[in-house]
């Protein structure tokens, strides 16, 4: 087990204690990030657009879990927001779970999600004999909202490893908050 004092997992609760809320010396934390290392700079670019936002609304923000489930990442949190900042929260929860889609769990370059008796993201150097899973027209599809002013719009989009954003956004309606 390496010293988790060392780990860049207690470098990101340590350097996103407000998002993290971490106890002890090594730190630890409800949602210390139960990833593999591949995965780090996709939770750091989440964290820092997470904390722009919820320092710029005053509210509270919590992280509850962060881990992987069916080969992509999930991250979970509670916090008092204005629905504009919560959304705000989501679309950068969004941008990190598609992210992880796409990115190597252990290495972090360019991935895609393999098969087998359970899936992963992998690059083809750390797919561990599994094959890619075929990807369907629309499962790189995301739902996500946004909330501007009283008006929230539920969109979908393509995303895109290079910038990443969501791309291609299109509506699927609008309705008044
Ligand atoms: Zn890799």
């Amino acid at each position: 087990m390496a010293d988790r004092s060392r780990d860049w997992r207690a470098d990101l609760v340590t350097t996103y204690a407000d998002l993290f809320q971490p106890v002890g010396d090594p730190p630890r934390a409800q949602g210390w990030p139960s990833v593999d290392d591949g995965w780090e700079d996709l939770l750091a670019r989440a964290c820092g657009r997470i904390r722009a936002a919820v320092l710029a609304d005053g509210g509270s923000f919590h992280t509850i879990q962060v881990k992987e489930k069916f080969g992509t990442l999930r991250f979970y949190w509670e916090g008092d927001l204005s629905p504009e900042t919560a959304a705000k929260v989501e679309e950068a929860v969004d941008l990190a779970e598609a992210r992880s889609a796409v990115t190597c769990e252990v290495c972090g370059g360019p991935g895609r999600l393999h098969g087998g008796r359970w899936v992963t993201t992998r690059c083809g150097a750390h797919a561990e004999g599994r094959r890619p899973v075929r990807v369907q027209p629309g499962d790189d599809t995301y739902v996500f909202e946004r909330v501007v002013g009283k008006r929230r719009s539920i969109l979908h989009g393509r995303y895109d490893r290079e910038s990443d954003t969501f791309v291609d956004v299109a509506p699927f309606g609008t309705e008044e908050t």
